[in-house]
């Protein structure tokens, strides 16, 4: 029975994506969703690749077309893909209305959710919605991407990580296909575990703004106690792999991500040179915060070689650094 139901759900969420792919051949949905598309530069290709769509403007669009076409409501409550008024079955409507749609995907490219993005600049509405946990939807197990990198990852033996569903589709138009997204929310064990799954190196590539530098460190400290090799690039303040590639284009972004990936330890230290060159207090702060990472890091002889560089770039006696890893070590267990 259990089994049954997870396959009702697989069947509603694929006939939503159907659903949400066919209306941007309606007028509404090329006069909105398709020019909304273009205009950042997804062509049909990439449509098509990502199962890009649009969600019409009405509340019970998709409601009434998979009514008609035999599901139950309650499969689509379930689902995801419609909401109840006030607990009342009988006022129930679309989830997902007047917004361009990004199918997300298993890793056997069944659709399990969506995400939908505004097109105006409304302020008062959320930019992304998405789609709740469901018994086949579970966040923080899933990366956007995935089905379509998860061959890329392998061959490359790196995962690009970034924030957002528009980051994973630019980077494709740039030629890279081993990128995955987090969806905005922050990384997960699970998520970890995924990528583990296909590689133990990963970049990280968020957002150039405060918000995704400290999603970055938070990112890097996970990932390394997840034992992966990590990288991050940095980029340009309110830049995104999205915005930056677009701007740049694609051989000066890839030229970008191949100058600028630096270690967590190259990329504690860009972040903070200019607040500790001529201070040193806040340099002790800054190889404290350094040495915390290595000791997040289960591998003990890959530890000592981080141990080894960090007290070379910041220039400080590497029996310091073993000490100091070393009494972090000994507090944990
Ligand atoms: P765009 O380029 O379309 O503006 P973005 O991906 O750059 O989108 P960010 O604000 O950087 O948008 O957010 C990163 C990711 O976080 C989004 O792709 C989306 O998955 C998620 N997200 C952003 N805003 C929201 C929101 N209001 N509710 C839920 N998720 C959100
Ligand atoms: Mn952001
Ligand atoms: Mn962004
Ligand atoms: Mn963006």
């Amino acid at each position: 029975q259990a089994q049954s139901e997870r396959e009702s759900l697989l069947i509603a969420l694929g006939f939503a994506r159907d659903f949400f792919v066919k209306n941007l051949e309606t007028a509404e949905g090329r006069s909105i969703g398709l020019s909304y598309f273009k205009e950042r530069g997804f062509g049909p290709e990439i449509i098509q690749k990502f199962d890009l769509g649009y969600a019409l403007d009405g509340w019970d669009s998709l409601l009434n077309a998979a009514k008609k076409a035999g599901f139950q409501e309650d499969i689509l409550l379930k689902a995801g893909l419609i909401l109840e008024k006030d607990g009342d079955p009988s006022r129930r409507y679309d989830r997902f209305r007047n917004r361009v749609t990004f199918t997300i995907h298993n890793i056997s490219g069944k659709p399990i959710a969506f995400g939908a993005r505004i097109l105006t600049k409304d302020k008062n509405q959320p930019k992304y919605i998405n789609s709740p946990e469901t018994p086949v939807y579970h966040k923080s197990d899933v990366l956007y991407g995935m089905f379509q990198a998860k061959k890329s990852i392998r061959e490359k033996d790196n995962c690009f990580l970034v924030e957002g569903y528009t980051d994973v589709i630019s980077m494709h138009l740039s030629g890279i296909e081993n990128v995955v997204a987090s969806s905005g929310t922050s990384l997960t064990e699970g998520q970890i575990k995924l990528i583990k799954r296909f590689t133990d190196q990963v970049t990280v590539l968020y957002d150039g703004d405060a918000a995704g530098i400290k999603a970055s460190l938070r990112g890097i400290d996970l990932l390394l106690e997840g034992g992966l090799i990590v990288k991050a690039v940095v980029f340009p303040d309110g830049e995104d792999p999205d915005s930056y590639s677009r701007k740049v284009g694609s051989q000066a972004f890839q030229d970008y991500l191949a100058a600028n990936a630096k270690d967590f330890i190259g990329f504690k230290i860009n972040l903070y040179r200019n607040e500790y060159e001529r201070d040193p207090i806040r340099k002790a702060e800054v190889i404290r915060e350094v040495v915390q990472s290595i000791a997040k890091i289960p591998d003990p002889i890959i530890r000592s070689v981080y141990s080894k560089e960090a007290a070379s770039l910041l220039d400080i006696e590497e029996g310091i650094i073993y000490a100091e890893v070393n009494k972090i070590l000994l507090k944990v267990q």
